[in-house]
């Protein structure tokens, strides 16, 4: 295992994914620090869907235990961090890298403490301002914080959030949101993805849902008004990938299939999905990431959500927060197709979630870090 120059090891952990999306930047750049070697790793809390997200972006994960195999929330919290444990005694790694406020992101943590390993934390300090919702989201987060070295912070909100909650400064670092870096990517690309699956309407609104807080009532509400927002409107269809979870996809099914302006799809590739979220009228969703994705493409968002990690987005007027009630739903509908769109966020270091540039800055730190980690040895 040790070289006569051994490169320090960083282990990097994605389980689902959006945390495929947000660390893509970060391992790109961590792979392009010649003086770190640095692993992936598929987690197993949603191998398949790691496997395959990471494969689009044309990325492969290093090591894959398996699917982890747990029928509640603490079996899988201690599957994944045997998981993760067990990668990084193995490889020899000297820090961890989790994403976000998943179980793979809490119990990556856990694991590096149980080894006495550092953390680097990406997308640390969101809050939602309540001690346990979003659940399990809100519980991960505050969670990690204490067991994490290094905090990526994505705004000077998230940043602020750390220090009210004793991080040391130092510690604390603002590199907006790193799936910003591939969105800017995106953008940039001049050869647009074909969407075979836009309905054949003027305007589309893009429907996405699938938080745990949304399960059940949430979800036959939003169903509920996303149907009178078409009864009420001719010229929109709804294009909406449907989450693998069968507890949202067949309620989602049941009440908006065999509409002829809906168009159920599988989860679709980043590419599309962007490029739908680009072109669409309105986004209505409970997703984190789309939040901070459709003010960089002038798309306004309606959260269905009682509360956000992201006042950032709705601070700007770029997204609406509402609760799963379809009278509130259908008439922030109606208010905002009438509005002009928001104006799109330029790739810059004074917007909400950054210049699209964090994946560099996270891995120059965490270079710094491992230098000055290894003199003081
Ligand atoms: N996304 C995607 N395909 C889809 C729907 C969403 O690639 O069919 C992307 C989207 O652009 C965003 C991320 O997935 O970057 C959001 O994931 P999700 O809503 O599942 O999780 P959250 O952001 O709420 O943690």
């Amino acid at each position: 295992m040790s070289t006569a120059f051994p490169r320090p090891r960083v282990l990097v952990v994605a389980g689902t994914r959006p945390e495929c999306l947000k660390l893509a930047s970060v391992v790109q750049a961590l792979r392009a620090e010649a003086a770190l070697d640095t692993q992936l790793l598929n987690s197993g809390q949603h191998q398949d869907m790691v496997a395959r997200t990471f494969g689009q972006l044309g990325m492969a994960c290093d090591l894959d235990p398996g699917q982890i195999s747990a029928t509640s929330l603490s079996q899988a919290l201690s599957a994944l961090r045997a998981q993760v444990r067990a990668a990084a005694r193995a490889q020899g790694s000297r820090l961890i890298v989790s994403q976000g406020d998943t179980s793979t992101a809490y119990a990556a943590a856990l694991a590096a403490r149980d080894l006495g390993l550092p953390l680097a934390h990406v997308e640390a300090g969101l809050r939602s301002g309540h001690p346990y919702r979003p659940f399990p989201e809100e519980l991960f987060r505050r969670r990690i914080a204490p067991l994490a070295q290094l905090h990526f912070a994505p705004t000077e909100r998230a940043a602020a959030n750390l220090r009210g909650e004793g991080v040391a400064d130092a510690r604390i670092h603002q590199v907006g949101n790193s799936v910003i870096d591939l969105l800017r990517a995106q953008v940039e690309d001049p050869d647009p993805p074909a969407l075979p699956f836009l309905p054949d309407t003027p305007r589309h609104i893009a429907l996405t849902l699938h938080r745990r807080e949304n399960y059940g009532r949430g979800l036959d509400q939003v169903c509920a008004a996303v149907l009178e927002i078409l009864a009420r409107h001719a010229d929109i269809g709804v294009v909406c990938p449907v989450h693998p979870n069968p507890a949202v996809g067949s309620r989602i099914r049941r009440h908006l299939a065999g509409h002829a302006r809906i168009n159920l799809v599988e989860p679709l590739e980043y590419r599309p999905f962007i490029a739908l979220l680009a072109r669409a009228c309105l986004a209505i969703t409970d997703s984190g990431g789309i939040q901070e994705e459709a003010p960089y493409l002038g798309t306004p968002v309606l959260v269905v959500r009682e509360n956000t990690e992201r006042p950032e987005s709705v601070a700007l007027g770029a997204a609406t927060l509402v609760p799963p009630r379809p009278e509130r739903i259908v008439a922030e509908t109606d208010r905002l197709l009438a509005a002009p769109p928001p104006a799109r966020l330029p790739f810059a270091p004074g917007s909400a979630y950054g210049d699209g540039r964090s994946g560099e800055r996270i891995a120059r730190i965490i270079a710094a870090f491992l230098a000055a980690d290894g003199s003081s040895c």
